[in-house]
């Protein structure tokens, strides 16, 4: 049952997720009305093309939903802003709706923040079910992205949590387009506890997230909470001509006392390719922190809603 202010928001970002959806809306239905008085169920259809929406309007007529239809695909970081920003509940919840979050875990996120935490975030317990290569390349990456920041992200972390309305009003004031939203929920802060939770197997379709979408997201999650890239180059730069210096010296004093010799192509040449390299990488470092400023000036909406239901179950 839908009230008008419903204590508990769940958000579903939803993308080809046809084979999911029903069986998702049913069970967080189920467990939502066994543990809050209201609630309402938020599903964010990110541009799907194929019968998500038609799915979930169909599970609608039998448990009360609402329904935010993006133009395209925008990616699960708006469609969770989309649904951040939709939510009346006193409290937000998120979830896949690959079913791979088991919603029992939903009660003891209840229970973390009736002891007064504001969010409470699942991490998983473990990675067994990845490969090697995708579990080093993660611990680089948070490696990397907490090297000197100020917020600490952690690193198995979920987008699955429950938020206060206070932590939800947080985010939704940040200006930013381009958003990080794992980041950004450390960097509000609050009081947030951890939940240890075991991933189910994806029920039906695939993964969205190949390697090349999460190099893409990676990528804005760095630029967004990371100067040191931009920095190190100062460093480098340095080093570099600090060397520099005391080679030219060498040569000159050499040259002083031993006279000239058959010149050094072979180090002329390891120069220009080596620097060469260097500064187009740090050039490139540069570019990809410029490009975020670039998207972030032009303004333009994280996402855009072309279409907005609200389901009744039918006969009430
Ligand atoms: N998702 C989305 N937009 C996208 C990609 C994914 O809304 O562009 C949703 C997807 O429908 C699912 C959740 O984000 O509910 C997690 O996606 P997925 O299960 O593919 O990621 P994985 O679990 O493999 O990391
Ligand atoms: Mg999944």
């Amino acid at each position: 049952m839908t009230h008008a202010t419903p204590s508990l928001s769940l958000i579903v970002p939803a993308y080809n997720e046809e084979a999911n959806i029903a069986e998702t809306v049913r069970q967080i239905a189920a467990e939502a009305a066994r543990l809050v008085p209201g609630f309402e169920i938020v599903i964010v259809d990110d541009g799907s093309r194929d019968g998500t929406c038609a799915a979930a309007l169909e599970i609608g007529k039998t448990i009360p939903l609402r329904l935010l239809r993006f133009s395209r695909n925008f990616g699960k970081e708006q469609a969770i802003m989309a649904g951040l920003n939709a939510a009346r509940g006193d409290a937000v919840v998120i979830l896949d709706a690959d079913l791979q979050e088991p919603i029992s875990y939903l009660e003891p996120m209840l229970k973390h923040r009736a002891e007064g935490y504001d969010m409470v975030y699942a991490v998983r317990a473990n990675r067994a079910d990845e490969g090697i290569a995708k579990r080093l390349f993660t611990r680089v990456f948070y490696k990397f992205i907490n090297y000197g920041g100020e917020t600490s992200i952690p690193e198995d972390a979920r987008d699955f949590r429950l938020m206060d309305r206070k932590v939800v009003n947080a985010l939704c004031a940040l200006p930013e387009n381009n958003r990080f939203m794992k980041g950004l929920y450390s960097w509000v802060g609050f009081r947030s506890i951890a939940v240890p939770i075991k991933l189910a197997p994806r029920k039906g379709g695939s993964s969205k997230f190949g390697f090349r979408s999460l190099l893409r997201h990676g990528l804005t999650g760095m630029t967004s909470f990371t100067n040191w890239p931009l920095r190190v180059w100062t460093g480098i730069g340095f080093g570099i001509a600090v060397l520099s210096i005391l080679y030219g010296f060498w040569i000159f004093l050499r040259t002083l006392f031993f006279g000239v010799d058959v010149p050094g192509w072979s180090t002329l040449t390891v120069a220009v390719f080596l620097l060469g390299g260097v500064q187009l990488i740090s050039v490139g470092v540069l570019g990809e922190y410029l490009a975020r400023v670039f998207a972030e000036v032009k303004g333009r909406p994280g996402y855009i809603i072309a279409e907005e239901i609200e389901t009744t179950s039918e006969g009430k």
